[in-house]
């Protein structure tokens, strides 16, 4: 690979206005650049990537291929290949997220209901695969949009994770949720090391604390969880709003994981990912004061636990290990 200063892109003088970029991706023959291009490992001399194109005018060719370079392609020894804006696009178009609805309705998964053992299923909807006991009330009492605004009332609902179109194709519905449960939980590690999985801007957390909460294990009528305390992390930079238990702030905090790895748990091994998801969904919330907001949750496992107490940022404000039966 030739090195970076062998590129002719990235400058300031080659920054695009949004409108600018997309108007300059509105056309075929320049979309079948970029899947070309998307497609090779090394730079291709034009010759090559005519030849690879439907087009049959080598001068119109070369007018789409120069209107995109120094934006989303680079012109480099050896000829032609993707800049990071092209790759950005090649992979959010291969993904499916721009164009894509996958058909996966409503379907019966090998998963049982981590609440009751009763039989579960899953449909993708909205960008999200969903999950849905078919024995209890779930763990939320109704499905909400990105935005955190609630959708509607929905019996069973055990949560939902972000899948991408591509993540349902060649897939059944049980790997489908597998898939969707690895996706979401690198989503909720980057989200609780402050980072955007989305952009990589900073992301900002806040509790919310539901004031009339009752719950004896099952959904709470009037916020829908089952703890007294959520949150909600928005984006400092994109659109991202996500909603759900404090956990997920805390998901990425080294001594949860400790406690995770000391009992032969690895939040990203496929196989492992659901386990994880459950430890990270059964804990005892402690709320100290709700405004401003002092809360300890304990996570117990394999006879030890660890309790993390947080303050109205989310940031943990002291940890306390019990070893327990594990000594
Ligand atoms: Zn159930
Ligand atoms: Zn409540
Ligand atoms: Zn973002």
């Amino acid at each position: 690979m030739p090195p970076d200063d062998a590129t002719d892109g990235g400058s300031d003088a080659d920054r695009l206005a949004p409108d600018e970029a997309f108007a300059v991706l509105g056309d075929e023959t320049r979309m079948g650049i970029l899947r070309a291009l998307g497609d090779l490992d090394t730079p291709v001399p034009f010759s090559e990537l005519y030849a690879r194109s439907d087009a049959d005018d080598s001068g119109g060719f070369n007018y789409h291929l120069d209107r995109m370079v120094g934006h989303f392609v680079e012109r480099v020894d050896g000829g032609y290949r993707l800049a990071p804006a092209g790759r950005r696009v090649a992979e959010a178009v291969r993904s499916g997220a721009v164009t894509e609805q996958p058909e996966l309705p409503m379907t019966e998964v090998e998963e049982p209901c981590p609440y009751c053992g009763a039989a579960t299923r899953v449909r993708w909807r909205d960008g999200s695969v969903e999950q849905f006991c078919t024995g209890c009330a779930g763990r939320y009492g109704r499905r909400y949009r990105e935005s955190g605004m609630p959708i509607e009332e929905v019996e069973g609902y055990l949560g939902r994770n972000p899948l991408p179109p591509a993540g349902v194709r060649g897939r059944s519905p049980t790997e489908t949720l597998r898939a969707a449960w690895t996706w979401g939980e690198l989503e909720i590690l980057s989200l609780s090391a402050g980072v955007c999985p989305r952009c990589s801007g900073a992301v900002e957390w806040e509790p919310v604390v539901c004031e009339d909460h009752e719950s004896d294990g099952g959904p709470c009528p009037t916020c829908g969880g089952r703890y007294t305390v959520g949150v909600r992390v928005a984006c400092t930079n994109c659109i991202l709003v996500a909603g759900g238990e404090p956990v997920v702030a805390l998901a990425a905090r080294t001594d949860l994981l400790a406690l995770l790895a000391a009992n032969g748990h690895n939040p990203i091994a496929p196989d492992d990912v659901h386990a994880v998801e459950q430890v990270h969904g059964a804990y005892e919330e402690t709320v100290h004061a709700a405004d401003p907001l002092r809360a300890t949750y304990t996570f117990d496992l394999g006879g030890e636990s660890v309790a993390l107490t947080v303050d109205e940022s989310l940031d943990v404000v002291e940890t306390a290990w019990d070893e327990g039966a594990a000594q």
